[in-house]
């Protein structure tokens, strides 16, 4: 079987690729190897990032430009006039918030004052204050943050419904690679380009092909779960680093409870503690950072996951998507959820570029199962 695109992957940078390739008329398949919606994607805190994260250093950094339209082609998407339509995506929350437990930092200041983050970043008066910060305890500065946050759920599933006539599971250990063919079982599959957009699996689906670049790297994280009668929460706490102290993000269970989804630096510093010692770092530092709030009553859970992006000197985030490799097999590493629609562009631009016409005929289904949707991560957590 011929097609003119075969992708390794069902996260957020395969789905959304895959959904842009048969737009510009490729005969483009997915393969997946466990569930549609990924491992990073379902797992990470939905935030369309607009690049104000990586100025909390004080200064705007590539990362901080090359990031900065994510917002907008997102909205555009979420309210039905993008490139792919989300308009059945659940929203978390319109904006976030920042917020420091005391005065900022007079470069933050003079940052956040600049003409290039007043569109972004908005500071609340008092009687502006939404909960938990409209408590008197609270004696710190809170910021709008014109970035949205989208239930990942809704996002994969919104991805995964359009994607699914093209998306195929299959048994990676069953896969070789013969003269460039895949062979699966008795399915022999001729593409004319791969993209391999398998997260961590990419180093392994590499080895398959032989390639000994890009190189992968591996930034751990050990995320936290609260779970309870909380408020809507979507803030990053500013703490000494250019990182944020705490992330908070939430999502609404049924019931009337919330989980509480923690990252930021509690999650980067927290990948040697053993689950039981995080949770106590965790309660630790929200009794510290939010200390009107009663946190007693809640369970609690750990999510150790490890971000797969292209290597960079020292290991720091790299500042964009990535997409490399050679020949007919491209690699890519979307970096950042909100970048994937950039990731996209960029695959179509090299098919382009590499002359790679969509094909007349219409490749048939493949004789293999539908993936299921990955779940949650407080859906399959062990909460304490
Ligand atoms: C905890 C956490 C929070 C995050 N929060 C944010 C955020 O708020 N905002 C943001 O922009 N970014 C965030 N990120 C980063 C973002 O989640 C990732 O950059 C992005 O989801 C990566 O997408 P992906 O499709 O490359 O990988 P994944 O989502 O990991 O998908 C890879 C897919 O490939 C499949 N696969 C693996 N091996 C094979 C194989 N051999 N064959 C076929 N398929 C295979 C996997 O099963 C999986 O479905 C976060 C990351 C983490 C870990």
């Amino acid at each position: 079987m011929e097609v003119d695109l075969l992708i390794f992957g069902g996260g957020i940078a395969g789905l959304w690729t895959l959904l842009r390739a048969r737009q510009a008329g490729y005969q483009a398949l997915l393969l997946e190897n466990r569930a549609l919606g990924g491992v990073q994607s379902i797992a990470s805190q939905g935030i369309i990032h607009g690049g104000t994260k990586y100025a909390l250093g004080g200064s705007v950094t590539p990362s901080t430009r090359a990031i900065g339209d994510m917002p907008g082609i997102w909205r555009e998407a979420l309210a039905g006039r993008g490139d792919i339509n989300l308009s059945r995506v659940r929203l978390l929350s319109g904006h976030q918030y920042l917020w420091s437990s005391g005065s900022l930092t007079s470069s933050l200041a003079s940052l956040f004052a600049s003409k290039l983050m007043q569109s972004r970043v908005a500071p609340l008066a008092r009687d502006q204050h939404p909960p938990p910060f409209d408590v008197s305890g609270f004696r710190g500065r809170l910021y709008r943050l014109e970035e949205p946050v989208l239930d990942t759920a809704s996002l994969m599933q919104a991805l995964a419904d359009q994607a699914r006539p093209w998306c195929c599971l299959y048994d990676a250990d069953s896969m070789a690679i013969r003269n460039d063919n895949v062979v699966i079982g008795k399915l022999a599959i001729s593409p004319r380009r791969v993209l391999l957009a398998a997260g961590k699996g990419n180093a392994a689906l590499m080895e398959g092909w032989a390639m000994a670049a890009p190189q992968m790297q591996l930034r751990p994280l050990h995320m936290v779960m609260a779970r309870g009668k909380l408020p809507p929460v979507h803030a990053h706490c500013l703490g000494a680093s250019a990182n944020p102290r705490l992330t908070i993000t939430s999502y609404p269970l049924e019931g009337g409870e919330s989980v509480w989804y923690l990252g930021g630096e509690l999650a980067e510093t927290g990948v040697t503690r053993e689950p039981a010692a995080q949770i106590a770092q965790a309660r630790a530092e929200l009794d510290r950072l939010l200390p009107w709030m009663d946190f007693k009553s809640l369970q609690w859970a750990t999510l150790p996951i490890d971000r797969a992006e292209v290597a960079t000197p020292g290991g720091k985030r790299p500042d964009d998507c990535y997409l490399g490799g050679a020949g007919t097999v491209m690699v890519a590493w979307p970096t950042k959820l909100a970048f994937a629609p950039r990731l996209a562009d960029r695959v179509l631009e090299r098919l382009a570029q590499e002359g790679v016409q969509a094909s007349e005929q219409e490749t048939p289904p493949l004789d293999l199962p539908a993936p299921p949707l990955a779940p949650l991560p407080w859906e399959h957590a062990k909460w304490s």
